[in-house]
This record gives C-alpha cells, sequence and structure tokens, in this order.
C-alpha cells in the first residue's frame, strides 16, 4: 500500500479503490504509434484522436474534474482529484491532451468568470472535446509578462482585438485561449484585461506553427487582426487582467488547488531512477556494462537522491504550516521538477555514450532513442511556466525574504 493510501479516510479509501478498478477495466489499447513525450507536442490528427478519446472516457468515468462542482460538470467530491492524479500516475496510463484546459483554463474560468461562461466552458475542457490554449507570451512579453501589448479596444457593445501571441502550446488544435490583454496604457498593470477568445476558423486569427529543434510542432503563433467579440468573454473587471492572470500561473506553476490530473509532465510508471539503472544495465561504456562504471553510478545516485528529495516534497505540501502563504513547498515543485527531468535526462546520454547520437526510430537506439528527445524537450520545461531564473527570483521575494530584485 502507498503512503498516501496509508492516510485515506474510508470515503477515500472507496473512492481509491473505485479508480484503481476502473483504470484495470478501461486502459486503452497501447497505440501502434509512438505517443510524444508530453500533450504539447501533438501533431498528428490520429494521435489527437486517441487521446481525446482517452480523456472522455476518463471524464466520464468520474476521474476527471473531481474536485468540481456538479453544475459545472464535476464530480462534486471536494479534495478527491489528488487521489484518481496518484492511481492515474501508478496506472502508468497515457497523459491526457487537454494539459493546458485542465490545468490553467478551467481552474481560471472557474475563479474569474461569469456564471454563464462557467456552465458553458468548463465541462468541455474537463471532458476533452474543446482543446484549450493560453495566451500570455508576445515577442515582447515573456518574464516581464506585464509588458503584454495585445490591444483590446471597447467599439459599441464589442471589443475589437488586435495583436501577436507566441509560443502558443497546443493552439494549433485549440478552439478556445485564455488570454491577458492591454485595455489601457495608463498604468503597465491596472491597464490588464483577461478575455476569452475564439481561435479555430475564425475571422481575424491567423495561427502559424512554429518548429522546434526536436522537428516537432507544439507551439505556435497567434496573430489578431480586428477580431471582434462580445463584452460576455470578459474575465473579472476591466483593468483586473493581472489579478486574473496569477491565479492561472499559481495553477501553472504546480501551486493551485485545482490542478488537474496526468498532464504528461511527469514520467509514466517507473522512476526516473528505475529507468536510468535499465539503461545502465544494457550500454556498455569502457568495455564493460555501464552499470559498474563508477562514475555513472554516481551520476545515478544523484538522481535517485533528488528523486526521493521531490517525493518526500510532496509529503511535506501536505503539512498545513509549509503550504499557507508563502507556499514555500508548492512554489519549489516546477523548478525542481524541470531541473530533475533535465538531470536525468543528461546521466542517461551519458551512460549511453556514443549511441545518444542515434534518435527516435532508429532500430539500434538504445530505449527506442527516447533520451535525446527526452533531453532536448527538457530545456524548453525549464523556461515554459516561467523560467527557472524567475522562478528563483519568486522563491527569493516571496519565501525566503530577500530584497526585490530590480
Ligand atoms: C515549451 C514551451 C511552451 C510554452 N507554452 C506557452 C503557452 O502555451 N502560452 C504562453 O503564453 N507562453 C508559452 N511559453 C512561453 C514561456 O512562458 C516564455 O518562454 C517564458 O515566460 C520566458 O519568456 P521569454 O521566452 O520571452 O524569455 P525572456 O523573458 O526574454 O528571458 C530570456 C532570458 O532572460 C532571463 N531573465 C529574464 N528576466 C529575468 C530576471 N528578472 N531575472 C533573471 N533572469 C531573467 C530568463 O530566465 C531567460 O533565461 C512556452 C515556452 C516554452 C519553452
Amino acid at each position: 500500500m502507498s503512503q498516501a493510501a496509508k492516510k485515506d479516510t474510508p470515503e477515500q479509501a472507496e473512492y481509491r479503490a473505485y479508480c484503481r478498478k476502473w483504470i484495470e477495466e478501461n486502459r486503452p489499447e497501447e497505440p501502434d504509434f509512438r505517443l510524444p513525450l508530453q500533450a504539447i507536442e501533438v501533431m498528428d490528427e490520429g494521435v489527437k484522436e486517441y487521446l481525446q478519446t482517452w480523456q472522455k472516457k476518463a471524464y466520464d468515468g468520474g476521474l476527471i474534474g473531481v474536485d468540481y462542482p456538479t453544475e459545472y460538470g464535476g464530480g462534486g467530491k471536494s479534495g478527491m482529484q489528488t487521489i484518481a492524479n496518484q492511481e492515474l500516475a501508478a496506472g502508468d496510463v497515457p497523459y491526457f491532451i487537454n494539459v493546458i484546459g485542465l490545468g490553467m483554463c478551467a481552474p481560471t474560468i472557474f475563479h474569474h468568470a461569469s456564471e454563464e461562461l462557467k456552465r458553458r466552458f468548463i465541462p468541455q475542457i474537463l471532458s476533452g472535446e474543446m482543446i484549450w490554449c493560453q495566451g500570455f507570451s508576445e515577442p515582447g512579453a515573456g518574464s516581464d509578462l506585464a509588458s503584454c501589448n495585445t490591444s483590446v479596444v471597447k467599439k459599441g457593445d464589442k471589443w475589437i482585438v488586435n495583436g501577436h501571441k507566441v509560443w502558443t502550446s497546443l493552439a494549433h488544435y485549440a478552439g478556445w485561449m485564455i488570454a491577458l490583454v492591454r485595455t489601457s496604457n495608463h498604468d503597465k498593470y491596472k491597464g490588464l484585461s483577461f478575455f476569452v477568445l475564439p481561435v479555430q476558423d475564425t475571422k481575424g486569427v491567423t495561427i502559424r506553427p512554429l518548429i522546434k529543434i526536436t522537428g516537432e510542432t507544439g507551439f505556435n503563433e497567434v496573430i489578431f487582426e480586428d477580431l471582434e467579440v462580445p463584452d460576455s468573454y470578459r474575465l473579472d473587471d476591466v483593468g483586473k487582467g493581472w489579478t486574473v492572470a496569477m491565479t492561472t500561473l499559481t495553477h501553472e506553476r504546480g501551486a493551485g488547488t485545482l490542478v488537474g490530473p496526468n498532464t504528461g509532465m511527469s514520467a509514466r510508471g517507473a522512476t526516473r531512477t528505475q529507468r536510468l539503472l535499465e539503461l545502465a544495465k544494457k550500454c556498455r561504456r569502457n568495455g564493460k556494462p555501464a552499470i559498474d562504471d563508477p562514475f555513472i553510478r554516481d551520476r545515478i545516485a544523484l538522481v535517485a537522491v533528488w528523486e526521493e528529495g521531490l517525493a518526500q516534497n510532496q509529503r511535506r505540501a501536505k503539512v498545513p504550516g509549509l503550504t499557507d502563504d508563502p507556499m514555500r513547498i508548492p512554489l519549489q515543485g516546477k523548478v525542481s521538477f524541470t531541473e530533475l527531468a533535465q538531470l536525468a535526462a543528461t546521466v542517461a546520454l551519458e551512460i549511453e555514450g556514443q549511441a545518444s547520437s542515434l534518435y527516435i526510430a532508429d532500430p539500434m537506439a538504445p530505449d527506442s532513442g527516447t533520451w535525446p528527445l527526452t533531453f532536448l524537450n527538457s530545456y524548453g520545461n525549464t523556461i515554459a511556466a516561467g523560467t527557472s531564473e524567475v522562478q528563483r527570483n519568486i522563491l527569493g521575494e516571496r519565501v525566503l525574504g530577500m530584497a526585490k530584485s530590480k
């Protein structure tokens, strides 16, 4: 029995047993194609449909949106999503495609949208029937997000949107976007507002894919030219965009309470340490199995220590004193998790040696060439959702109380 299961209340234990049984009975068949490492790298219609069907099935089975009220398509069982998440991770099942929708858009809509928008949008996000994306970054606004300059101007009873969003993951499949926009130039922060915007096959919206070093698409540029939207698509008051964006970022960085399940950020099944040990048994270094090399053993031990530290952090995150404001433990999660993934991929390439130059689909590549792809993609994850440098600034200022950076 897992540590988490040992502490279950009778109600939680019953729901956990249900999840476990449901996963065993409804596990999707292994696809005859390679799944990308993460949902944000899906660029094939067949892969998209496979993952959308799986998400809808898990939603209908009651494993997604468990914490949301029933009137918004949720399960109405507050505090239970974590259990479904744990069982989905342990069950070694595929991730869900609507990663941005589940992790960021649904919680933002839940906290800030009108009743009408909540009822309309949250169910379709949870079921995965409508894919959503996040339009925050712009060519001139990344770490300094408040420099965002996509303009939204009132014209009669409509708003007119003009501007350029970039690095918009999954926009190529998304029907809707949550967007941070500028409604006034008087004040950097108070001039921001927040809207939901239609983006697919919409007059006034152009979506252009961006190709990554891995050859995958994943993210896009989204250009708005005189897109007209009604006032009912606004979240919260005009000028409150920054407050709404902070809700989104809290969830994006893993410190929210309504984070969706199984979004593809975590490895399936075996721990990273276990996977590296298996790899080191298969590969050779200096004429002997890599597992016998003291350097490699030392490097795998480092991953093991880090991985265990992160697991302990997740346990510490349940201690109220450590998660009250400032959210000491949850705020560390994004940096630690993405940097651990980067370290593990680096160690895998060290184990593979020359063979690490063999890429996906090369029959001679160890572990089907997954590690070089994981290595390249691991850099994006230390940038997305706030770079490691910016996250460290936040930890320094908010958690350690250090002077604010200029
Ligand atoms: C895989 C991936 C997916 C993404 N998906 C989305 C998405 O769906 N929607 C979206 O809106 N955006 C998305 N982004 C964009 C992401 O949020 C930005 O890339 C990120 O916020 C950094 O902004 P930037 O790229 O403009 O870099 P910059 O802000 O220009 O930073 C450049 C460098 O300067 C450093 N730096 C900047 N300011 C400071 C500071 N104050 N102190 C110390 N160092 C600093 C940074 O750490 C970085 O190394 C995605 C990015 C990636 C890589």
